[in-house]
């Protein structure tokens, strides 16, 4: 029952708040078309990303897991014309599909796709020079708490950190969980209590994609 009430009310807020963006819509429906998993972002999460890249005048976004691209196009759509996305993506499958979206969405210019694991791939934007105003982490939980040490290597001050999928319908508090995501993102939420380079939240959130959350964080 609960998950009918948040998918209804997701529906009913996308429908209010969300028509002027339907630009994307057919990025969803492309996903799901090429079977790829639908563990997008929803859309008023990823209203949200652009909203928040808007609020910190973003320049340069770093996102790790592209899937179809349907979180890289709200960040770009919420960046300057000099702004760039540069998105890291382990799946070639996965990659195709975000190449074809963004082409079709008109924001080639602004989306870089790296394609392969994300821990190969974090070195090459280090070695290039690269800092970012905004890092969204959301590939495998599993190494969440690397992601973290490169997020912090590659901020700009004030960079904002977002990691998605940390409630996990409540998994999280599972101490002795054998789940290797959900030892992840609890090692990650350590990481986060010790290091003095970031102030983080965490929040709770229900809706399409069930019962899940966030976690937010600026560097100092
Ligand atoms: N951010 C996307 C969105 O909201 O539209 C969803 C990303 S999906 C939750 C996670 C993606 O991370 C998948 O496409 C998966 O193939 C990718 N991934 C998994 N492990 C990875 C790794 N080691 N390096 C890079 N990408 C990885």
């Amino acid at each position: 029952r609960n998950d009918v009430v948040w998918s209804e009310v997701d529906e009913y807020f996308i429908e209010k708040l969300i028509t002027l963006d339907s630009t994307f819509e057919h990025v969803l429906d492309a996903n799901k078309e090429a079977g790829i998993p639908e563990i997008d972002v929803s859309p008023p999460q990823g209203k949200l990303l652009y909203l928040l890249t808007k609020m910190k005048a973003a320049k340069n976004v770093l996102e790790i897991g592209t899937l179809g691209g349907y979180s890289s196009l709200w960040f770009a759509h919420a960046l300057p014309e000099n702004g760039k996305v540069y998105t890291l993506e382990v799946e070639p499958e996965h990659a195709e599909i975000a190449r074809q979206n963004i082409k079709r969405s008109g924001y080639e210019q602004q989306i870089e796709i790296i394609v392969g694991k994300a821990l190969d791939t974090l070195p090459t934007l280090e070695e290039k020079g690269l800092k970012f105003d905004f890092i969204f982490i959301d590939a495998d939980k599993e190494n969440n708490p690397q992601y973290l040490n490169w997020a912090l290597k590659l901020a700009n001050p004030g960079a904002l950190i977002i990691a998605d999928n940390v409630v996990r319908n409540g998994e999280v508090i599972e101490e002795n969980s054998d789940d290797k995501r959900v030892q992840g993102v609890r090692q990650f939420i350590d990481l986060l209590n010790k290091d003095p380079r970031i102030d983080s939240t965490a929040i709770q959130t229900v809706g399409q994609k069930g019962y899940d959350g966030f976690v937010m964080g600026i560097v100092r």
